[in-house]
Formats: structure tokens, C-alpha cells, sequence
């Protein structure tokens, strides 16, 4: 039997993880899961306030009902391919359920392994769109800063966040910048109203590339791994009708947002646009199993699966135990209603953090759904921002502390917790944070780990 302390060195000569900082050397090795709550090997128990730590544990951690599905499944049909004319029943019937579910006229689905895959899908499915029917020059794409899409070429290159692209070499050609909506930081743009600003800048960055070049634009209805940024009422349908009048397509990033994680089977419904193309994974599976989907208009994959083909795919489409699994998960966030338990969630979150709004470094706090972003900032008045580590710092501290399982992104602490989160553990994790915020005096008060 390996012990705990042989497994973290084994670990440390092993493995390479990703994001992490290299001046860390402790690991935290995760065992066990039930609900809400951890596991280490040690025994000690976390309250996972970050869905599996990434957003996803949509029904809460160690379902039966998952582990009895995935079984069968694999007893049943473990795998076969999805290429050319094979199909299985799993692939079937889940992407009916997800154009059942996906708003408006978005009738055909694409299965993939992950989020970046799906953004790598969507970046091939418009060029190609667009090449199909004659317009061979539009290939741009319009991503925005604090926008993430995903670590792969492709979808890093989308990815708003410089270090992504830093150092790995010619990126992604033809990709274009514009702002996110961050209200809160109106100094952004320059004291106009933030989406008559982002318009502007949309139309003359069209203007200046030229609309018969562009393919597509593509963002999350609600910013997440950028800091949980909920964007004005008016954004999406003005961006949206922008796109429309030049012929370019929207992409809907709902890696994150989908599945009940901010209170809808999908969250551009809720910013009342009809997407082209949306993108999903995470939550679409509780994160029980890897699975990703790109859902499309019938029009576009009509064209994809002209006489030529879409010559694109992976081994694992449509793989019959992820299948299963997201079906069985769907069913559980629609019996258990926990549509409306996100939109709970994010009520108590909001009573229970009412307090940390008067702490000197909050700056802002942002909810939507389940899903909550706790600016931290040096000053409240300029809203200078905070080192990064320094709010690393402080997210261990309150796993430390307190056990409570939260994330920074980047000068954000952000909650996402399974849509089981019951309103002892919103306090909870809403008292951690504000019982280490209420502790720190300055940039250097938390000693690195
Ligand atoms: N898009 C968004 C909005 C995401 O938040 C993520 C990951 O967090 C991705 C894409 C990439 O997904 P993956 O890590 O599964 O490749």
C-alpha cells in the first residue's frame, strides 16, 4: 500500500500539473467525495465550494445513480466509434436532449472530449461555414480579453490572457481582440456607457478588418475564469445584432455557464440572444466522465456535411459511457430542480456575503446563479488591483483554515459549488472568506506557503 507521503513525492516526480506555480511543492490529494464535501488522504475534509474545483459537480459528488449508469454501460457497449454511418443509442438520444434543452433553432450537436476541443470544433465549423459557401477569405475570429476559451493552439489563442500565447511560438493567424463588458471597472471606458463603448469598438474593429473577413465572434454570455463579469442587460442583443447585419456568426462559450451554473439549461437564453454555434462540457456530465458537445444551427451542419465531408473528429465522439453518464445527470439536475436550487444557492450566497462588501479589500461582489466573484482590490477607491499570489495566498488560507474550497481568477475569489449546496454550507463558505479577508492588513500579510 502506497502511504500519502510516498503518493505526494511520487507526485512531485511524476506529474506535471497544470497552472501551477512552481514554488509550490505540497500537494492536496483528494480521495473521496460525497455531496458537497472531500476528502483527503489524510481524512481531512474539505467543503467543496468550486464544483470538483473546476466548475463542474453540477449534482454533487459520489452519485450512485452515475456510478450505477457508467457500470452498465461499460458492461453493456464500452466503446465504438461514431465515424462515418456508426452511431450508438447513448450519442443519440443525449444529443436530442441537448437540442431539446438549447435555446431557439440550434438542432444538431457535436460530441467532443472537453471545453477546448469544443472551441477548437466551433473555430473549424465557421471558417469552414464560411469557405463552403464562397466566402474563402473569412477566417478572423473576434475574441475578447478576459475571455477564456480553452489551452489548446486554438482556443488558447482566443484565450484573453497574454501568458497563454507567450513563448509557444506563431499562434492561431486572424485573431482579434476586443473588450469584455467588466462594469465595475467603468474606468475601462472612458466614462461612456460600457456597452455603447464595447458597440463602438465591435463596429470599428468589423470596419477596419473588413465584415466579409470574419467568421465569427466568440465569448461566454457570462465572463468566467476572467473574474465573473455579468455584462449589461443590453449587450448580448446589440452584439448579437451587429453580428447579424455583417453575416458573422456568434459562438456562445457555455463551458462554464451551461447546466444550471448560473440558473438555466443555458445561460444565453437568460442574456436573450440565439447563438449560431454554443460550445459546452463540465457540467454536461457533473464532470463524472470527459465529455464536451458543440451545438449548431441545422444550416451550418448542413453545409459541414456536404459531399465533402466535416473531416474533423476524435476517436471518442460520441463515447457511449459519457453518453450514458450525461443522461443519467441531466435527469438528475431536472428531477432534483436544481435549476432553481442554483438560483437558491446564489441568494444565501449573496445574504451570507452582505457583510465582506464593507472589508477593506472587497471591492466588488458578483452572483449570478450559483456562481459568485469577490473582487479583491489594494484600494476600494481606485480600484488598484491586488498581486495574484497574494489572493492565492489567501484562498489557501481559507482552505486551511477553514476547509472550504474556493478559487482566484485572477484577483477574484470565485465560488462555483455543486447545485446541492445546502444553506448551512452558503454560510459556511461565505464566513470562511470573510473570517480570512477580515484578517489580512496588506499586500504582504499572508506568507507564501
Ligand atoms: N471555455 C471556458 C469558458 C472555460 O471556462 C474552459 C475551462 O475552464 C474552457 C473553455 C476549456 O475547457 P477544458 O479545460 O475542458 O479544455
Amino acid at each position: 500500500m502506497t502511504t500519502p507521503t510516498e503518493l505526494e513525492a511520487l507526485d512531485r516526480q511524476y506529474l506535471l500539473h497544470p497552472h501551477q506555480r512552481t514554488d509550490r511543492t505540497d500537494r492536496t490529494l483528494i480521495v473521496r467525495g460525497k455531496g458537497c464535501l472531500v476528502w483527503d488522504t489524510e481524512g481531512n475534509e474539505y467543503l467543496d465550494a468550486m464544483g470538483g474545483g473546476n466548475w463542474a459537480a453540477q449534482v454533487g459528488h459520489g452519485r450512485p445513480e452515475l456510478a450505477e449508469v457508467a457500470a452498465q454501460q461499460v458492461g453493456e457497449l464500452e466503446y465504438f466509434t461514431s465515424f462515418t454511418d456508426f452511431t450508438n443509442d447513448k450519442a443519440v438520444l443525449l444529443a436530442e436532449r441537448l437540442v431539446k434543452l438549447a435555446p431557439g433553432n440550434l438542432g444538431k450537436v457535436f460530441f467532443t472530449n472537453g471545453g477546448s476541443e469544443s472551441v477548437e470544433t466551433a473555430i473549424k465549423a465557421a471558417r469552414l461555414y464560411h469557405f463552403r459557401r464562397g466566402q474563402e477569405d473569412r477566417n478572423w475570429i473576434i475574441a475578447r480579453h478576459y475571455g477564456y476559451h480553452g489551452t489548446t493552439l486554438g482556443s488558447g489563442t482566443l484565450t484573453g490572457f497574454p501568458p497563454m500565447q507567450h513563448g509557444v511560438g506563431p499562434v492561431l493567424p486572424h485573431v482579434e481582440k476586443v473588450m469584455a463588458p467588466v462594469p465595475y471597472h467603468t474606468e475601462l471606458y472612458g466614462g461612456q456607457d460600457v456597452t455603447d463603448y464595447l458597440i463602438n469598438e465591435l463596429e470599428e474593429t468589423i470596419a477596419r478588418i473588413g465584415a466579409d473577413k470574419i467568421a465569427a465572434m466568440i465569448g461566454e454570455p457570462v465572463i468566467g475564469g476572467g473574474g465573473i463579469y455579468i455584462p449589461p442587460d443590453d449587450y448580448w442583443p446589440r452584439v448579437r445584432a451587429v453580428l447579424r447585419n455583417h453575416g458573422i456568426l456568434l459562438i456562445a462559450d457555455e463551458i462554464v455557464t451551461a447546466f444550471g451554473r448560473t440558473g438555466a439549461w443555458f445561460d444565453s437564453a437568460q442574456r436573450g440572444i440565439q447563438p449560431d454555434i454554443i460550445t459546452t462540457a463540465k457540467g454536461i456530465t457533473s464532470g463524472y466522465i470527459p465529455l464536451g458537445a458543440v451545438l449548431m444551427t441545422d444550416e451550418i451542419a448542413e453545409i459541414l456535411s456536404g459531399p465533402e465531408s466535416f473531416f474533423h473528429g476524435h476517436t471518442y465522439f460520441g463515447h457511449p459511457v459519457a453518453c450514458a453518464v450525461a443522461l443519467r445527470n441531466i435527469d438528475l439536475i431536472q428531477d432534483e430542480n436544481l435549476l432553481l436550487g442554483s438560483q437558491k444557492i446564489g441568494s444565501w450566497l449573496s445574504a451570507a456575503l452582505e457583510p465582506a462588501k464593507d472589508l477593506p479589500f472587497v471591492g466588488d461582489v458578483r452572483v449570478v446563479g450559483a456562481t459568485v466573484g469577490i473582487e479583491l482590490v489594494a484600494d476600494k477607491a481606485t480600484k488598484a488591483t491586488l498581486s495574484h499570489p497574494f489572493v492565492e495566498n489567501i484562498v489557501d488560507e481559507i482552505r486551511h483554515a477553514h476547509g472550504v474550497i474556493v478559487r482566484p481568477y485572477p484577483n477574484t475569489i470565485v465560488l462555483a459549488p455543486p447545485l446541492v449546496l445546502d444553506e448551512e454550507q452558503a454560510f459556511r463558505a461565505a464566513g470562511a472568506i470573510i473570517d480570512v479577508l477580515s484578517r489580512v492588513r496588506g499586500d504582504n500579510d499572508l506568507a507564501p506557503r
